[in-house]
């Protein structure tokens, strides 16, 4: 098997990490011998064709997904709802996509109060579901005016008394890495997953999106192995145009999926797209693609 220099050079480095002093955390973060990982496949609920919630599950269930991703916006009063349409069913809530009010790291004390109530609320929501956790964006570009230093210091100071709210309620707060062009605050893997290790709470974790990371992170690989165990969701799009995975030319997949491999990862690969063609073919063409990249990988 022909092993690309990149990859080369990454494997290398954990080999040497792995032999030096305890006080180096890499040996911690890359399991000795990690479960297989697994391919499970997810879609937004919006993203899944359909015109209720139980013919979006049927449509998803019949190509093999397992999970479906809800917009967290009006789930509180939604959690019967979706109770009953699984009822039965083989998929469950992968995570819920935020949709909570305010910015966490607002310099406005009542914006971040609003943000925390309404994060909680849509916490309780995703733990009576058994998601997985709720992805949390903590700033867009422009909607803090603290600088980088100050806004991390907030959120690591804010994470735990939430993350001990998720945890509570059997979830957990994923913060989700943006690319520049939508928040400089936090844009790559590895520095979502030094904020979780800094506030090292078992509520407290994060997520990658294949998107975003067209832009910013110069391995996939790379990104998915330093993100280790706190990696708890993905999710996924064609590179460019964030369509229907395969509908940009050349999409590919398999160095992430190499690092998911690496991690064990045992979550999901949710679907965060739209889609130039019709979702009732593109959505299993690209289901087709997904497999067939994760085997290579
Ligand atoms: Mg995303």
């Amino acid at each position: 098997m022909k092993t690309s220099r990149r990859r080369f050079l990454t494997l290398t480095a954990f080999g040497l990490a792995a032999t030096t002093s305890p006080e180096h955390a890499f040996p911690q973060r890359v399991p000795k011998s990690p479960q297989p990982a697994r391919l499970r496949l997810s879609c937004q609920e919006g993203v899944a064709p359909g015109r209720s919630l139980n013919e979006k599950l049927d449509f998803l269930e019949a190509h093999g997904f397992e999970g479906i991703e809800p917009w967290g916006g009006g789930l509180p009063g939604r959690v019967e709802e979706f109770q009953k349409a699984l009822q039965g069913r083989k998929i469950r809530v992968s995570a819920v996509c935020a949709g909570f009010e305010g910015v966490l790291i607002s310099e406005n004390e009542e914006v971040r109060q609003k943000a925390i109530r309404s994060i909680r609320e849509i916490l309780t929501a995703a733990g009576a579901l058994g998601a997985v956790g709720m992805i949390v964006v903590p700033a867009f570009n422009g909607q803090t005016k603290l600088g980088h230093v100050e806004a991390r210091e907030l959120l690591v100071r804010l994470l735990p008394e939430l993350g001990e709210h998720a945890h509570k309620v059997g979830t957990r707060i994923l913060l989700e890495p943006l690319n520049r062009r939508e928040a400089w605050f936090l844009r790559q893997l590895a520095d979502a997953a030094a904020i979780c290790r800094d506030v090292n709470h078992p509520g407290v974790a994060m997520m990658g999106d294949f998107w975003h990371m067209t832009w910013e992170e110069p391995s996939d690989f790379a990104a998915f192995v330093a993100a280790g165990p706190y990696l708890r969701h993905v999710h996924i799009a064609s590179r460019k145009e964030r369509k229907m995975p395969g509908e940009d030319p050349g999409d590919d997949y398999t160095d992430g999926m190499r690092g998911l491999k690496l991690i064990g990862y045992q979550d999901f690969i949710s679907f965060e797209c739209g889609s130039k063609g019709d979702p009732r073919r593109s959505i299993p063409e690209a289901v087709r693609l997904l497999r067939e990249q994760w085997e290579a990988a």
